[in-house]
């Protein structure tokens, strides 16, 4: 049986949309019907061949796949056919390395990233692991559910990781898939939270899902406008573009925090050693979230705490809409592919 997906075959070329074998599950895993399935800008980062460590060619992208398990492979006993599961980027970790089993399975070295180094979910039918799948709750909406599966749940532990509470002032850098989604995590920890973007339209968003203060880069200093609030406490940095991690860097206050969220083709920032130290600044990584993290905040959706801002698009117009995204001319933070 084939399938219609979209392969990456050329880092400089559109990604082709192409009948390719259906996938059949081995010992462990799973066929899922994908339904909806998000459209991250590391999508196009692996397309592209962005990062220092580029997935092997062709390749199918997408970690925001959501749908119905079709088919399970032996010895698969706690999901079933029907069960509706998420793919999100972690596809695969060891389960037994130290990472793993302190609950850092994100950090796993034998993990395989969805959409990078498996097939992902911009196809008809995704093979996953059984066991790194998200349950999708029957309150969360299949369309809600594919931007959760990395934008929600890489915020979500973005904030965690910050340590942001009630009486801090969160800075979101960027308010694309990804800071549509921080923000209101801040919100939900309690804190004042400035959203950083270019564009107004992200802006107004933003101050729809509750942020307290919108700041435009393109038309006044961020730096000088968080430092007139007194700088912020936590700094979460999903904006593509070194400049913003360098702003965002130096919009905290003494004994602030920025966490690394964004993945730019540009690597490197310049940070002070000497600010550094003296203000006792706190520099973070954080990757995406554990399955835990997953269904924390599938439960806070469910809860009617968060909002996910999308449209729909064909997967046929992968292409348009990568350029959509690149170029921020959509209307939504977030684009979803409808393959229902
Ligand atoms: P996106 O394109 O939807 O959002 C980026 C937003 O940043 C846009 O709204 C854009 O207008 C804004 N922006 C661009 N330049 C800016 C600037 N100088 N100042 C302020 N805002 C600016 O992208 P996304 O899907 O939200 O992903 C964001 C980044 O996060 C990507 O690099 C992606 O690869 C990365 N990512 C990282 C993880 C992780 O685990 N750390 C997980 C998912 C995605
Ligand atoms: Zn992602």
């Amino acid at each position: 049986m084939h399938m219609k997906a979209a392969v990456v075959h050329d880092f400089t070329k559109p990604l082709v949309l192409e009948e390719v074998p259906k996938p059949t599950p081995h010992e462990g895993q799973i066929v899922v019907k994908v339904q909806a399935s998000g459209l991250c800008h590391t999508d196009i980062h692996a397309a592209h061949g962005d990062w220092p460590v580029k997935p092997k060619l062709p390749f199918i992208p997408g970690h925001e796949g959501v749908g119905y398990v079709a088919e399970v492979g032996r010895g698969v006993k706690h999901v079933k056919e029907g069960d509706r599961v998420a793919m999100p980027w972690l596809g695969y970790a060891c389960s037994h390395c130290r990472y793993c089993v302190s609950g850092w399975e994100t950090l796993c070295e034998s993990q395989i990233p969805m959409g990078y180094f498996m097939n992902g979910g911009y196809a008809e039918y995704t093979l996953a692991y059984a066991n790194y799948v998200g349950r999708v709750p029957d309150k969360v909406d299949v369309f809600d559910a594919a931007p959760l599966t990395c934008a929600g749940v890489t915020t979500y532990k973005a904030v965690k990781v910050s340590g942001a509470r009630s009486t801090d002032l969160v800075a979101v850098f960027g308010i694309g898939g990804l800071g549509h989604l921080a923000l209101q995590y801040a919100k939900i920890a309690g804190a004042t939270v400035v959203a950083v973007d270019l564009l107004d339209e992200r802006l107004q968003t933003a101050s729809e899902l509750g942020a307290d203060i919108t700041i435009n880069a393109k038309q006044v200093d961020p730096v000088e406008e968080i430092k007139k609030l007194g700088g912020a406490d936590v700094v979460i940095s999903t904006a593509v573009s070194a400049k913003a991690f360098e702003q965002g860097y130096r919009a905290l206050r003494r004994g602030g925090k920025i966490v690394f969220v964004a993945l730019p083709a540009d690597n490197y920032v310049q940070l002070p050693i000497f600010e550094t130290v003296l203000n006792g600044i706190s520099v973070v990584g954080s990757i995406v979230g554990t399955r835990l993290d997953l269904q924390e905040t599938f439960e806070l959706h469910a809860a009617g705490k968060t909002r996910v801002i999308y449209e729909k698009r064909k997967l046929d117009q992968v292409n348009e809409a990568f350029e959509e995204v690149e170029h921020g001319t959509m209307h939504t933070p977030r684009l979803v592919f409808d393959l229902s």
